[in-house]
């Protein structure tokens, strides 16, 4: 559902729902946590070339306190771990997270004592992006698809804190 929709629907009739969701998805605002070679083509994809602000991810902070979409691009080891986790927890709902390559989504090549193996097991995720490293259109096709989920999700529904305590209970 996009801003045509909702002007389908007319203003005065439509949901407030959608109008919140509207509202999110058009400033998925990121937090780029770059850590390794994926971290340069995250940057090519924020840059005037790629244009990531086409899509109202702009506005780009290093304050987890400040930020909507907690991008994660290279490597984690697991001494990384626990400040990956607290940089999340630092985020207000609601919050959404892309594993941007191999790295972070599960390791990659890296399949090493210290490496964590994807990030998905600490935090939740909520697109992958294959590929050592992904091309930036790789990236933006990935935001795209978080805008959808964004659109489609009910704006009360991100309590994250739960899937977090369901992943500490599993281990
Ligand atoms: S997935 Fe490949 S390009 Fe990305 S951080 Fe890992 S080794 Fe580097």
């Amino acid at each position: 559902m996009g801003f045509q929709a909702i002007q389908g629907e007319g203003w005065l009739l439509a949901k407030a729902e959608q109008l919140i969701n509207w509202g999110r998805s058009r400033s998925p605002w990121p937090f780029p946590y770059g850590t390794a070679c994926c971290g340069i083509e995250l940057m090519c994809a924020l840059a005037s070339g790629y244009d990531m602000a086409r899509f109202g991810a702009e506005r780009v902070a290093f304050t987890p306190r400040q930020c909507d979409v907690l991008i994660v691009a290279g490597t984690i080891t697991k001494k990384m771990v626990p400040v990956l986790k607290r940089i999340y927890a630092q985020m207000a709902e609601p919050k959404w997270v892309l594993a941007v390559g191999a790295c972070a989504c599960s390791g990659g090549v890296f399949r090493t004592y210290s490496t964590h193996q994807g990030i998905g097991s600490v935090i939740p995720v909520d697109v992958y992006i294959p590929g050592c490293p992904p091309r930036p259109e790789g990236i933006l096709y990935a935001l795209l698809k978080l805008i959808d989920k964004i659109e489609a999700d009910h704006p009360l529904y991100k309590q994250r804190s739960k899937v977090i305590e369901a992943l500490e209970a599993a281990k």
